[in-house]
């Protein structure tokens, strides 16, 4: 091993930087991890495009990291060098806010997020905290895992806490979320309905485990989820918040929207089918890092794998802009020399 690494750095809001780094050791509680794959996710907007508040530049995005333990830190005591590992948005809870003191870690008010307060995965190697790590499973490509320790979470966790065996469950957007959520969908057992906006990914629905497909572009979405019976969750992946409020005449009585996808535009609601039935309309963010293996364990028990195409890690850049565009089908995945 080398002592320096390769690394891409956002210098300033929209510029990459391909650098060389000094390897250093990790601290107390954390891991360093040669890193073999790292996904591009949308969320990594909030580094490249300074979208957060209180980036501090220069950082290295991405939380989609999967790799090797290279050198274990003080007080790690439940890791070892070698073991294969994933790292995702949720970098570690600070453990002291009042939302931590519940036990709610998951939504710690003061987390460390990975590649936005913390150095990410867009890099040969990372240092990250110990309690934030997934073990991958040996069934598993770190190509495929990468995608599922974020994508793959978010719509696991908020299906698998939302809905019943049985259950009518709708999935906005056949998209980097979306394709993984028809598919967990699926395999959880619930009626499965893909709503996708226009006829392209109607072949698709199917394949990934859809049991019907709306096209949004061609008829009323709600009314379509209301001639199945109403949906008794529907899973909003799409970033439109228009697209996301037309969908609440869909639920059915008590029925839930969760929203996973981020809208750059608000989501207007009216009260009325909220009131008359009982329906609401919930976030879930992604999820802790046991909740990540279970992902990945599911996901090797049932079958589900991301559609993903890789490039190396000097073309992060390009990467990100064909994900942004919409043009990845349907997760990138940097690769690592
Ligand atoms: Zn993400
Ligand atoms: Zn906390």
């Amino acid at each position: 091993m080398g002592k320096t690494y390769k690394a891409v750095e956002i210098t300033k809001p929209g510029t990459f930087h391909l650098v060389e780094r000094s390897v250093a050791a990790p601290g107390e509680g954390q891991v360093r991890i040669r890193v073999e794959v790292c996904g591009v996710c949308h969320s990594d907007a909030g580094t490249v495009e300074g979208q957060l508040p209180g980036v501090v530049y220069p950082r290295v995005p991405g939380h989609e990291a999967i790799g090797r333990i290279e050198e274990v830190g003080r007080g790690v005591t439940t890791w070892q060098i070698g073991q294969r590992i994933g790292v995702g948005f949720f970098g570690g809870e600070d453990g002291t806010c009042e939302t931590c003191r519940r036990g709610d870690t998951a939504y710690c008010q003061n987390p460390i997020i990975t590649g936005v307060t913390s150095d990410g995965g867009y890099a040969e190697m990372m240092i990250a905290e110990a309690r934030a790590l997934a073990l991958i499973p040996d069934e598993l490509k770190s190509e495929d895992a990468a995608p599922l320790v974020c994508a793959g979470i978010t719509t696991f966790n908020a299906l698998r806490n939302a809905g019943r065996a049985g259950d009518t469950v709708a999935i906005q957007g056949i998209g980097g979320l979306g394709h993984l959520g028809v598919q967990y969908a699926k395999k959880m057992g619930f009626r499965t309905v893909a709503i996708g906006f226009g006829p392209d990914k109607e072949h698709l629905a199917p394949k990934l485990g859809a049991h019907v497909y709306i096209d949004a572009k061609a008829e009323d979405a709600g009314a379509a989820l209301q001639r199945l019976g109403g949906a008794d969750v529907i899973l909003a992946t799409a970033p439109s918040g228009a697209a996301i409020a037309s969908l609440l005449p869909g639920l059915s009585v008590r029925g839930k929207l969760v929203v996973v996808g981020v809208s750059g535009d608000p989501i207007p609601v009216s009260g009325v089918p909220l009131i008359f039935g009982g329906r609401s309309v919930i976030g879930s963010l992604t999820g802790r890092a046991i909740e990540t293996q279970d992902t990945l364990d599911f996901s090797v028990l049932t079958d589900v794998r991301p559609m993903i195409e890789t490039l190396p890690l000097e073309k992060a850049e390009e990467a990100y802009r064909r994900m942004m565009a919409g043009d990845a089908r349907f997760r990138m995945v940097l690769t690592m020399a």
